[in-house]
């Protein structure tokens, strides 16, 4: 059996609307305390990883390829 966290599901959340909108402000995962800030870098092999970032807790995550598109 497979639990998952509610803070893990809110993880899931952000990365959905960051996908759907890049500019979207979305709301600390961890504790609510601020807005995430994003970065995406592109690793060597083209894979693009976006850098969730909380500024006053510094709850991070990283998701990989999160346009789910192939690289151009
Ligand atoms: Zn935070």
């Amino acid at each position: 059996m497979t639990t998952v966290s509610p803070e893990w599901q809110r993880w899931v959340e952000a990365a959905k609307t960051l996908a759907a909108d890049p500019t979207a402000q979305v709301i600390c995962p961890r504790n609510g305390d601020s807005y995430l800030q994003v970065t995406d870098t592109t690793a060597a092999d083209g894979t693009v990883e976006r850098h969730l970032r909380c500024p006053v807790c510094h709850a991070t995550n990283i998701i990989r390829n999160p346009t789910g598109r192939a690289s151009a």
